[in-house]
């Protein structure tokens, strides 16, 4: 067998890094990457530690009706995986879906994840890392890598009788499939994203749909434009087209990310076309309960060409009086009007701030995670933790959001976990950031993120933390990728295994 050059190896391809362990944790989009570059780079020796039955994360868990991704499909995708088929501009939930699993496939991944094995606790002792599941498998591992999404804890509303209703109840991220709506009296508890997907989804198609809102939201209208066979083919056949279209989509989202964060002239512009679509309400009885209170973006925005359509159907009805609780035939207002349901959907989010728990994490000394992360969750530019060594972080606390595409964002990050990787299988080390790195960035992250439109908008939002501060890094990703290009090898210690 032809023997390879050392000149022809990359450090993680090194035999003495080849049989570096990893545990992966998640199997969703930011899982399924790492797992492919794992493989790129010719490491076999990973698990991806998966709790439920089924790859692919939000889109597995959510299939409400008219879910889908606000973010333009192209740039929701893998760059080095680009589906010249999307049929529109805004892909639905199960194209997505079908895509992520068929990269998964097409790229070797899924043999490597192991289904309903929920980590319970991360431990390091002695060079190296116990990942133990809930049915007490333990997977030994020389670097943990977390990819277990932001938004996939939902929150139950703390609503006196909640549990007292006689239809069907349940969180939009568990949508209950098997009941047909047809007929149906259905409310609608929350107005984000998830809520005006589902509400323009049904609006027109249900006996009756009430939204409860406790909070309007500003709505930014995108047209889904669809492809055409030309379009696709256009895309098929030609990179160079393909990577324009790419590029102009990304600036158009940086540029909203922009509006948010720093943008003067592009905030007016944005919050403009917000105001005009909210000026085409015909009610101004309607139009005055939809108005926010608040500057617009400060919330994520809606972006929907549908959502006030949907609103102005005789057969929806925006609640904006107080829920007083929940009864056996459907939600009590605080006016004294009982909306009879027979179906009661929780819009209400997820808890942003829980990150990678209820996992319990032990680092070295026996520092644990909740006692790094007691006051803030500190971490080096959201990817690893003082305290743990080669514990990496995809998408952890503070990655950016609403500036682009979450996925171009595990990119970029993936990109720089392996630097650390290549390092840390080449030269059989463990990484760990030092704390005063950590903590200047984080302080400097948050004293952006206080100025941005999250932060001064008058909002309540599941950006920000206890302290009203959002949790969110303002940079874009264009800025993102210049900032991870190269690691600062002096912000962390580095020690052999
Ligand atoms: P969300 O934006 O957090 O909205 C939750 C809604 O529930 C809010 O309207 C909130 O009201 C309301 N609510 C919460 N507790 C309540 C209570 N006790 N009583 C009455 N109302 C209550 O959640 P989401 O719509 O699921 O969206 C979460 C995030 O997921 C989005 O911001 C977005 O980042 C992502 N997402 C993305 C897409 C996409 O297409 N890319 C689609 C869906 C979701 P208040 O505003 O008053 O708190």
């Amino acid at each position: 067998m032809a023997e390879t050059h050392p000149s022809e190896l990359r450090e993680g391809t090194h035999p003495r890094g080849r049989n570096t362990r990893f545990v992966i944790i998640g199997a969703g989009i930011s899982g399924v990457l790492i797992g492919i570059k794992l493989l790129e780079r010719g490491f076999r020796n990973f698990v991806i530690l998966e709790k439920a039955g089924q790859m692919g994360g939000t889109w597995r868990d959510n299939v409400y009706p008219g879910v889908a991704c606000d973010v333009a499909a192209h740039l929701y995708s893998y760059s080095f995986a680009r589906n010249p088929t999307w049929l529109s501009r805004y892909a639905k939930g199960p194209d997505i879906w079908r895509y992520y699993h068929g990269v998964a496939r097409q790229f070797g991944v899924l043999p490597y994840i192991r289904y309903h094995q929920e980590v319970m606790s991360a431990v390091y002792d002695d060079g190296a890392w116990q990942v133990t599941t809930r049915d007490g498998e333990v997977y030994p591992a020389d670097v943990v890598i977390t990819a277990t999404g932001r938004l996939h804890q939902p929150v139950l509303p703390q609503i006196e009788g909640l549990g007292t209703f006689a239809g069907a109840l349940f969180h939009t991220a568990r949508w209950d499939t098997s009941i047909d709506l047809a007929g149906k009296r259905v409310g609608v508890i929350g107005t984000g994203s998830s809520s005006t997907q589902i509400v323009t989804a049904l609006a027109g198609k249900v006996e009756r749909l009430s939204i409860f809102q406790r909070t309007a939201q500003w709505v930014f209208p995108v047209k889904d434009t669809p492809n055409s066979f030309w379009t696709r083919m256009g895309f098929w056949l030609s990179k160079k087209r393909w990577k324009r279209y790419y590029l102009q989509l990304r600036s158009e989202t940086e540029a909203r990310g922009k509006a948010a964060t720093s943008s003067e002239e592009g905030r007016k512009a944005r919050d403009q076309v917000c105001y005009d679509a909210l000026a085409s309400i015909r009610d101004p009885e309607l139009r005055a309960k939809l108005t926010p209170d608040y500057a617009v973006g400060c919330k994520r925005l809606v972006f929907s060409d549908g959502f006030y359509d949907a609103v102005q159907h005789p057969s929806v009805d925006v609640v904006i009086d107080p829920i007083e609780r929940v009864v056996p035939e459907g939600v009590l207002t605080r006016d004294g009007k009982l909306h009879e349901l027979d179906v009661l959907a929780l819009a209400t989010g997820f808890d942003a701030h829980a990150y990678i728990r209820p996992m319990q994490v032990t680092g070295e000394g026996g520092v644990t995670l909740d006692e790094v992360w007691h006051d803030l969750p500190l971490s080096y530019r959201s990817m690893a933790v003082p305290h743990m060594p080669n514990f990496l972080m995809i998408n952890g606390p503070y990655s950016p959001g609403g500036t682009s595409s979450v996925v171009g964002i595990a990119e970029a990050q993936v990109d720089y976990i392996l630097q650390l990787i290549d390092r840390i299988a080449g030269e059989g080390v463990t990484l760990t950031p030092r704390e005063e790195p950590s903590r200047a960035w984080l302080q400097a992250i948050r004293e952006k993120a206080k100025v941005s439109v999250w932060g001064t908008g008058g909002c309540q939002s599941w950006y920000l933390d206890k302290t009203g501060t959002p949790t969110l890094d303002t940079s874009t990703l264009s800025e993102l990728q210049a900032q991870l290009a190269v690691p600062q090898w002096d912000h962390f210690i580095e020690r052999p295994r």
